[in-house]
């Protein structure tokens, strides 16, 4: 069995005496980064560290769409899993320059990345894009990991709760009890995403409490079983402290991930 892949959703993690169906998973968002030969050497430079080790997580990369191909063959028998980071809501016809479900499904990747920071403030997303990217995703084969965050100039103001809260009613709105143990959740702190400031474990793990308890309002009992990442300057020597947090399940890694030592490092810290 590959490790990585969604046979091993039901990996079962020992938290605080209780058994929770929630696996660790660190995942690689490799951004405008990467050719298709250099996406090939990384995962093989990757895949040979991560053997050595036996991690504890699950390792799941995102490359851009056009390496998809070359990184889902360069991952065949491997611990690694291959995401796109977006999708497009139609299945086909006059969407210039998207990308849509079906296709990621033909190339045989796993999960989509929706409503990254870079897409909503870049691209416009808004959480009702997020929404229907997330419908359409969850009714496919392939696996959603959903981010959310604040801003810089919100956190000063006392907004992290309200905006966190809206993005998940608004973003997982429609979403049935059913299909949300499917999800992955990422809270990424916009002032920590590429800036080398980092969330404190603490931080992080204050605004994962708050995600889990506005989770179980919309979905309860499942919520327990949706692993809520972090992301925002994870690196080598940050990540084994926040992922040891109570709620912290997992990274979500941009810039360390583009370095198969470091990403392997940080797999490595998962506990
Ligand atoms: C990201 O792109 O999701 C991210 C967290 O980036 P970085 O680790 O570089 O802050």
């Amino acid at each position: 069995m590959r490790f990585g892949t969604r046979e091993t959703r039901d990996m079962i993690r020992q938290e605080g005496g209780c058994v929770l169906n929630r696996p660790t998973i660190v995942a690689g968002n490799w951004k405008m980064n990467k050719t298709g030969a250099e996406t090939r050497r990384l995962l093989i430079e990757l895949s040979n560290k991560l053997v050595g080790m036996t991690p504890r997580a699950k390792v799941i990369v995102f490359p851009p769409f056009v390496a998809l191909e070359t990184a889902v063959d360069a991952t065949r028998d491997t611990l690694i899993s291959v995401g796109a980071q977006n999708a497009y809501w139609e299945d086909s016809g006059a969407f210039t320059g998207e990308v849509s479900v079906p296709m990621l499904e033909a190339v045989g990747v796993t999960h989509v990345l929706i409503g990254h920071s870079e897409r909503r403030s870049l691209f416009g997303e808004t959480d009702e894009v997020v929404q229907r990217k997330l419908a359409r995703v969850l009714a496919s084969t392939l696996t959603p990991l959903v981010c959310v965050g604040e801003t810089l100039e919100q956190r000063d103001c006392g907004e992290t709760e309200s905006v966190v809260t809206a993005q998940l009613r608004e973003g997982l709105a429609g979403v049935g009890v059913e299909r949300a143990g499917g999800i992955i959740l990422a809270y990424e702190p916009v002032w920590a995403i590429g800036t080398g400031r980092t969330a404190s474990p603490e931080t992080a793990n204050d605004v994962h409490r708050l995600i889990r308890r506005v989770l179980d309002g919309m979905f309860g009992s499942v919520a327990a079983e949706i692993p809520l990442l972090y992301g925002g300057s994870v690196k080598p020597d940050n990540a084994a402290a926040l992922m040891s947090e109570s709620d912290v399940d997992g990274a979500l890694v941009g810039g360390a991930s583009l370095d198969a030592a470091s990403f392997a490092k940080i797999v490595g810290s998962a506990p």
